[in-house]
């Protein structure tokens, strides 16, 4: 994807108020993000452990979802598969769940997937990341076909938090 600077990222967030996107934390560094490498750019709350948050691009427009993420359960130490990028790693999966947008959210309404806890699909399907002990499943899909699959898994996963 092509970098995008805090303030695009700030203004794409679609499950969230104006106020909390202002507000949220997005990295300072991401002029050093390895945006060519990335499908989505995802990240970690470093003063709130169970808030994450990722931006992609939709339909060419920057797209950005708050979540929260479980905290460590017993079952994490099995293994376990993200659902956007197909990696399967032990330890290494959490429930991220957002709120729907708008009133649907504001009632409660949340939609949750089983991600990457570092928020690193892009680069564990690339080789850029080792996935440790887990292994990847053998497949005989080429990256071009794995990295347009986890493309659409989260264009997926988007859709549902905005319907
Ligand atoms: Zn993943």
């Amino acid at each position: 994807m092509k970098a995008l600077t805090e303030q695009e990222i700030r203004r794409s967030f679609v499950n969230c108020t104006k106020g909390e996107a202002k507000r949220l934390s997005v990295p300072r560094d991401l002029a050093e993000r390895p945006w060519g490498d990335l499908d989505f750019l995802g990240w970690r709350d470093p003063q709130a452990p169970d808030r994450a948050y990722l931006v992609t691009e939709i339909d060419g427009r920057p797209t950005a979802l708050t979540l929260r993420s479980s905290g460590a359960a017993s079952w994490q130490t099995r293994r376990s598969m993200c659902s956007m990028c197909m990696t399967t790693h032990t330890g290494g999966v959490s429930l991220m769940v957002a709120a729907k947008k708008g009133k649907a959210g504001q009632q409660g309404n949340t939609v949750g997937a089983y991600i990457c806890s570092d928020l690193a699909c892009s680069l564990y399907l690339r080789g850029k990341k080792d996935v440790g002990t887990g292994a990847q499943l053998h497949e005989t899909l080429t990256l071009e076909e794995k990295i347009q699959r986890t493309a659409t898994n989260l264009t997926a996963f988007i859709a549902r938090v905005t319907s």
